[in-house]
């Protein structure tokens, strides 16, 4: 399962959670204080954009008319 790091909005207090996918926000609380009032954090990505993408269309449009 992958970890979601959340964030209180009480106290300020970041944590960690190990949830599943479908996990949401609603699911986690603070270990802190206690409170329901928590937002999930963007992880860190590690990865560098991926190449690809654009390429020369070979063919091209078949013009109607
Ligand atoms: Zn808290």
């Amino acid at each position: 399962m992958p970890i979601y790091e959340y964030i209180c909005l009480s106290c300020n207090e970041r944590f960690a959670l190990m949830q599943k996918m479908s996990a949401s926000e609603k699911d986690a609380s603070c270990p802190k204080c206690s409170s329901g009032q928590v937002r999930k954090l963007i992880s860190s990505f590690c990865c560098s954009s991926s190449d690809g993408g654009f390429s020369p269309s070979s063919g091209g449009f078949s013009g109607g008319g």
